[in-house]
């Protein structure tokens, strides 16, 4: 059974999310926002991804553009593991589990991702957000050039279509619930956000430090 020093130890920023569930109370949140992992979610973000990974590294290795994905998946350990991880993840109140540092992410995009950075509850940076479109654009437009050196033109268009339809399917259905709410893609409206850091003196405290004002 846990003890409450277990339970500071667990979850030293006292995120709501990591409390037992017995904990909520009355709040509904969790009918908005995603409070818990679910493998649907997962299932959806992964396999709208496929559509655009798999046109576009076979395109490349069909074109004779293989050796350039080495490239491709230096950059992928370099974009999950420092980058992302770095300017978006470590404000995530899924990244706060154990108090950041040292143990894998348990969420339903970066399942099992290693956190390289110490947790931090204040909203992203305007240089963080910045930082992650441009690594978001790297990350989905890399293949791009290749495919069209290759002249594979078909495969071009299936992985344009795949990222549109990857992109479709995060603005539709994982943006709107995300708990990572200074996210430039988050859609969070401003009630729940204003609710879900009430449940979270830590985050608030950081959020207002930074000039939120709560509504
Ligand atoms: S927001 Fe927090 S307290 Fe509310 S349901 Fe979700 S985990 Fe529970
Ligand atoms: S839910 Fe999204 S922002 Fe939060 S830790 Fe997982 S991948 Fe990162």
């Amino acid at each position: 059974m846990d003890t409450d020093t277990d339970h500071i130890e667990k979850n030293p920023h006292n995120i709501c999310i990591w409390k037992p569930k017995e904990e909520c109370g009355d709040c509904s949140l969790c009918n908005e926002i995603h409070c818990e992992m679910h493998r649907s979610d997962t299932l959806m973000f992964g396999g709208s991804a496929m559509l655009f990974f798999i046109p576009a590294i076979g395109g490349m290795i069909l074109g004779g553009m293989g050796l350039w994905l080495i490239g491709y998946f230096v950059y992928w350990l370099v974009f999950f593991e420092l980058w992302e991880n770095r300017v978006l993840c470590s404000h995530c109140p899924f990244y706060a589990e154990d108090g950041g540092q040292g143990h894998t992410l348990h969420c339903y995009a970066n399942y099992g991702l290693y956190k390289t950075w110490p947790y931090n509850p204040k909203p992203m940076s305007r240089s963080h957000q910045i930082q992650f479109i441009i690594a978001l654009i790297i990350f989905a437009g890399y293949p791009i050039p290749f495919l069209v050196l290759g002249n594979q033109l078909l495969f071009l268009g299936f992985t344009i279509i795949g990222i549109g339809t990857w992109m479709t399917v995060l603005k539709l259905k994982i943006c709107p619930r995300c708990l990572n709410f200074s996210c430039p893609l988050n859609s969070v409206p401003k009630e729940i956000v204003d609710a879900f850091l009430r449940r979270n003196p830590v985050m608030r405290e950081a959020w207002e430090e930074c000039g939120y004002e709560l509504g």
